[in-house]
């Protein structure tokens, strides 16, 4: 049990899973902020919530943006409940989202896209009998069950040729060879999507781009809770004071900044929670010449540590289940665009104004290559007449 007013809590990482513990910590628990620390490698807050000035040249880049939806992310908007907005005074972040989505609605028009700029008709899913009940089988099938199993053992040529597929999988980033166990988490948690998939109404965005729109006034407000917040800090390894992971307890966070390394010890009472394993681990950037390198040796701490400790005692997991880069690597693309031209044509083309059509994807591109135009200006402060997809 943690003694909220005197144990120190050590948060390895400075993601959104980090912020949200150190918020509720404060909030429900009652907990100083001086006694919370995140220990970052980065030299900012939010992790995969990302949104910045292109480090390679002139422009912006969003790596992703989050598909919220009401009924999936009720932790998400109870931490958004309690955390003030930056733009509109006296409204929480929540209330500010929410008001948002009220003016800007996602339904797209053109979800799909085939041959020839052709739009196709999304409301046909292409489903079959035999599609249903392999899709019904997968639903009945205990994971312990499932293993190992591909998606492509599970499922026959049919089902992954229908606009039911080409839309969930590039909703929801699936290859046709990822887990079968994943697959069925994603369809009994947005299982509400199904009816829903062709327009994505049920998409809630965020005003601005989600570092913007999410992590930076949630920083702001952990700041101003006095949370102590340390950029620049990898974890390279933990020390425990035993193996039995029922009293196991971590003693000595290792830790490497610019200035050498260092061990913070901890008291017998404090606590310790380590985000492991980032999806953007060993993201690079490429430019409008070079394609970005591809990483393959894990250079990131997120990995790095959870192999260290995955060494030390088999109910750490086993990292290297995930480590088959060729088969989970992803790449994104954010367009800077000055001037409208490119922008009124999409509108034109599609029948969504920004922000409005959620995800266009060329169903004949090999990489099923999607675009999302987000509402404009997709960043605070962006110069005039510049606009990002
Ligand atoms: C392009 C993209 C699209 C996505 N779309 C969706 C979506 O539509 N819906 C959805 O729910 N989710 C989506 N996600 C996933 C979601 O963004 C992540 O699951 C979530 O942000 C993870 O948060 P986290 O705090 O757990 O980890 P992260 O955001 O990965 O943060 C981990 C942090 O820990 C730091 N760190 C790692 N190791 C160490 C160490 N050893 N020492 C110090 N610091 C360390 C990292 O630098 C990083 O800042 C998407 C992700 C991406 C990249």
């Amino acid at each position: 049990m943690l003694d909220s007013k005197n144990a120190d809590v050590w948060l390895v990482g400075g993601g959104i899973a980090s912020m949200a513990a150190a918020a509720f910590l404060i909030r429900d628990a009652g907990m100083p902020g001086r006694r919370i620390h995140i220990l970052e490698e980065l030299g900012l807050a939010g992790g995969c919530l990302d949104g910045s000035a292109s480090p390679t040249q002139p422009g912006f880049v969003t790596r992703g943006g989050r598909m919220l939806c009401e009924e999936v992310y009720q932790c998400l908007w109870n931490l958004l409940d309690s955390i003030p907005s930056l733009e509109r005074p006296g409204l929480s972040v929540r209330q500010e989202i929410t008001a948002f989505n009220d003016e800007v609605r996602t339904e797209a028009h053109a979800r799909l896209i085939g041959r020839g700029a052709r739009i196709l008709d999304a409301r046909h899913y292409g489903l079959d009998g035999h599609d249903r009940a392999e899709l019904t089988r997968l639903l009945a099938t205990p994971e312990a069950m499932l293993g190992a199993r591909r998606i492509d053992e599970l499922f026959s040529p049919h089902f992954f040729a229908s606009h039911f597929w080409q839309m969930w999988r590039t909703t929801f980033a699936f290859q046709n060879w990822h887990s079968a166990i994943e697959l069925r988490r994603y369809f009994l948690r947005f299982l509400q999507e199904f009816p829903r998939m062709h327009t994505l109404a049920g998409v809630r965005r965020t005003p601005f781009n989600q570092y913007d729109s999410i992590a930076v006034p949630l920083q702001r407000w952990l700041l101003g809770q006095g949370v102590d917040v340390r950029f620049g800090h990898r974890v390279t390894d933990i020390d425990f004071d035993q193996a039995d992971p029922a009293r196991r307890r971590a003693t000595r966070l290792h830790v490497l900044t610019a200035q050498g390394g260092q061990a913070i010890e901890l008291a017998a009472g404090d606590a310790c929670l380590v985000t492991l394993g980032s999806i953007t681990a060993d993201a690079t950037y490429g430019s409008n010449t070079e394609a970005p390198p591809l990483v393959r040796d894990r250079r990131d701490g997120a990995w790095s540590l959870w192999e260290t400790l995955a060494r030390k005692a088999d109910d750490f997991g086993r990292p290297h289940t995930f480590f088959n880069v060729d088969d989970n690597k992803w790449e994104s693309f954010t367009l800077t665009m000055n001037g409208r031209a490119l922008l009124d044509r999409i509108v034109e083309f599609s029948g969504n104004q920004p922000g409005t059509g959620a995800l266009m994807t060329f169903v004949d591109s090999a990489w099923l290559m999607s675009l999302v135009v987000p509402y404009q200006p997709h960043f605070p402060g962006m110069p005039p007449d510049t606009y990002t997809a």
